[in-house]
């Protein structure tokens, strides 16, 4: 195990853009054994410097997000992000999550709050738990050593209804609580990032901000995954995107060429690491890394 925030200065240092990928808890066992058996093994190969697993909430998907996090963790001897959410839980069972994220030997956590469950549109903050995720940085950093990431919106967060300006105050405020640094929700436009950046680093924020970046799979897929997290296709994406709903491999081509575009010209302009929203599926991310130059052609 190594502390992710090591991993980033070294990165830095080294002018070495740090990879990693993130996975989350399949529905199915048939989903989960494919992920454990082929993605996850595929995925390793890469040599990411670290892999994350989200955090659902129900009680099984947490069982799950743990069982993920082992095999990452033991079998595959890579780094692990867990992350942990505000969701339905009290700040005792969040310590107990801890206790067993420590037990397993995770001691990085990517902090967040979580979105409502269900399909109810509001947060309501658990009774004898936090209301917003830099409670939950605050606690966590009384809980032991642990290294603590924290989300980022580069278009402002879809909830907050005072903007984005106003979003990335909380952010700031968030990182002041502990945050060791930001991973990005997606985006298609790498305007919206510099313009983020930018922002926080006149605020003071020193910490690394590191662009979240999903591969397309899908066209369709795509169109209802930025509607329900805020994130905004710019026009001329969205056109190319119209064309390929009926293809699925052209589209999976498309998304591809994207993102590695994209990525290139983070990293050109001093992002200090890619986060990849692997999608439990290796090949896209494989071929955006050997489009960059930063991973062997083979897999
Ligand atoms: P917060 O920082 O608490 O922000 C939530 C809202 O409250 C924002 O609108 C913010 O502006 C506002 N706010 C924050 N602080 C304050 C304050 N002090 N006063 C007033 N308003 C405030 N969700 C999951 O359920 N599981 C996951 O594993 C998961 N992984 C994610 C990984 C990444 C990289 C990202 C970007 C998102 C992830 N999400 C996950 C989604 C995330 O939990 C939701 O988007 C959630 O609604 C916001 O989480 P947050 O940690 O940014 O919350």
């Amino acid at each position: 195990m190594q502390w992710i925030r090591d991993q980033y200065a070294a990165g830095i240092a080294a002018k070495r853009p740090v990879i990693s990928f993130e996975l989350f808890p399949p529905k199915t066992e048939e989903g989960e054994r494919n992920l454990l058996d082929k993605a996850l093994p595929d995925l390793a190969s890469l040599k990411p410097d670290y892999v994350s697993v989200t955090y659902g909430a129900g009680g099984g998907t947490q069982d799950k997000t743990l069982r993920i996090v082992e095999q990452v963790q033991k079998r595959h001897q890579l780094t692990t992000l867990a992350h942990l959410t505000c969701v339905n839980a009290t700040r005792q069972q969040i310590g107990g999550v801890l206790n067993q994220l420590r037990d397993l030997g995770v001691r990085n956590i990517l902090a967040l709050r979580g979105d409502p469950p269900g399909n109810a549109s509001d947060f309501v903050k658990p009774e004898g738990g936090f209301e917003f995720a830099c409670e939950l940085v605050h606690f966590i950093r009384t809980q032991g050593d642990f290294c603590i990431g924290v989300a980022g919106f580069p278009e402002g967060h879809i909830a907050c209804k005072a903007g984005r300006q106003a979003d990335w105050d909380h952010l700031v405020y968030k990182v002041g609580c502990g945050g060791e640094f930001i991973v990005t929700q997606i985006f298609f436009d790498n305007r919206d990032f510099f313009t983020f950046r930018d922002y926080l680093v006149k605020r003071g924020v020193t910490v690394p901000i590191i662009p979240g970046i999903i591969p397309i799979l899908s066209a369709l897929q795509i169109q209802k995954f930025t509607t329900l997290c805020g994130a905004s296709l710019p026009a001329p994406l969205l056109t190319e995107l119209k064309k390929l709903e009926q293809d699925e491999e052209a589209a999976i081509r498309f998304g591809i060429e994207y993102a590695s575009r994209q990525s290139e010209e983070l990293l050109r302009e001093g992002a200090p690491g890619l986060h990849f929203y692997a999608l439990n599926k290796a090949r896209s991310t494989r071929e955006v890394l050997r489009n960059l130059g930063l991973r062997p052609t083979t897999p």
